[in-house]
């Protein structure tokens, strides 16, 4: 096992990693610190819980030396202005031995004392995107001494819709620098983000398990493709097992054709339904979402992009129509359901071809999905263009 020495900390932070009582780095940080001391960049999965501030605010310290500079030197971008505060407590904490300066910049207060603070001058910046990026726009903030940059919850950062933000900023700061990046989870937003901007990362897994994926019961089906909607029509109306029918669902579909087809079958079965997908426009899925939410509708079909940042309070159930072909969208689907702390149920409807998937999506949760017993289904119903002996075997 690993100590806070041996992973290369000067001894001014080890004594304040001391005053704090950890004896023992967290798996995040040891291997997110040895990493960041030698220069390279981070991709680093990892929540709230697992000391991961620590792992970027310690090394970072040491790289500052002991000097303050006129610039910033290290750039912390982050989701709200709680964790602004957070990062800045333990920069506060970690740096008691260090000279450095720490100033958070957010919105929602006035810009006046941030100002104050830019012209006052700091070494370590820690902001929220947009009001930023508002700062710089001003002329109050420059970011060309930036020599490390970390997008801390990057996925939050994603789902509150800051990327356009969090790429204008990218271009303000020197190419020659250190990027680091934290993420609970890896949807393709965070993927392409992480391409763009990190060079060769140490990629950091944290063993945790997925405490979203905790929080939700899941169960499984193994239903042949042609069935699945059948099932989906029985679990609208009965629940699984005999809990009584679904009030609402958010479903999901692999491709925007797909959820367009299921969305008219759902309508054509008696169940209210729209499909939100990215070929939709913002007003057709915003009024999709708010028919959603007023209950109006009892099935959103979506594919992955257009949930992203759906913050659907209270939704008690979602389905996997199809299963995602990479397994961190799954604890990203199902993390909607349990977004306000509610526990909620994602229910798999998976085909024989989808097994593959489902158990790379149980390896990377550390964590096994059960199944349930297949409830009295109709025949498989004969689609439109199957052959006629294939028609004739389905009655
Ligand atoms: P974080 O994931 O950064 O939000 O940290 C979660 C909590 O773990 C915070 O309360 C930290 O102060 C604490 N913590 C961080 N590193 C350690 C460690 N090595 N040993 C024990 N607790 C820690």
């Amino acid at each position: 096992m690993s100590t806070f020495e041996s992973l290369g900390l000067e001894p001014e932070l080890l004594r304040a990693v001391a005053a704090r009582g950890y004896t023992t780095p967290t798996p995040i940080q040891a291997g997110a610190i040895p990493a960041v001391l030698a220069d390279r960049d981070v991709l680093a999965g990892a929540q709230t819980g697992t000391g991961k501030t620590a792992s970027f605010v310690l090394p970072i310290l040491q790289k500052l030396g002991q000097e303050r500079g006129a610039l910033p030197r290290v750039l912390i971008l982050v989701p709200t202005r709680e964790l602004a505060a957070q990062v800045a407590d333990n920069v506060k904490a970690y740096g008691a031995h260090k000279p450095h300066r720490a100033l958070c910049i957010y919105g929602g207060v006035g810009e006046r004392p941030q100002i104050d603070g830019l012209k006052a001058g700091c070494d370590i910046l820690i902001a929220t995107p947009g009001r930023l990026l508002d700062l710089c726009q001003q002329g109050y903030c420059d970011l060309r001494g930036i020599r490390c940059v970390v997008l801390d919850e990057a996925d939050r950062m994603l789902d509150m819709g800051f990327i356009h933000s969090i790429k204008r900023i990218l271009k303000l700061l020197p190419a020659q620098r250190q990027s680091l990046m934290f993420s609970a989870t890896y949807s393709e937003d965070i993927r392409g983000l992480a391409a763009g901007m990190l060079h060769d990362p140490v990629k950091v897994e944290v063993a945790a398990r997925n405490t979203t994926a905790e929080r939700v019961a899941q169960l499984a089906y193994r239903v042949p493709k042609e069935q699945k909607r059948q099932l989906l029509v029985h679990l609208f109306e009965n629940g699984v097992g005999d809990e009584g029918p679904w009030q609402q669902a958010l479903v999901f579909c692999r491709t925007k054709h797909g959820a367009n087809r299921l969305a008219q079958q759902l309508e054509a079965a008696g169940i209210s339904a729209a499909a939100i997908h990215g070929n939709k426009s913002q007003s057709a899925r915003m009024r999709a979402l708010g028919d959603f939410k007023t209950g109006r509708l009892r099935a959103l079909v979506a594919t992955e992009v257009a949930s992203r940042g759906l913050d659907i309070k209270e939704l008690p159930q979602v389905v996997n129509f199809e299963l995602p072909n990479v397994p961190e969208d799954y604890v990203h689907r199902i993390g909607r359901t349990a977004r306000a702390g509610s526990s909620g149920a994602a229910v798999s409807l998976v085909s024989p071809d989808e097994a593959g998937l489902l158990r790379d999506i149980e390896r990377t949760m550390r964590q096994s999905v059960p199944f349930g017993t297949l409830p009295p289904l109709p025949a498989p119903e004969a689609r439109p263009g199957a052959r006629p002996e294939a028609r004739r075997r389905a009655v």
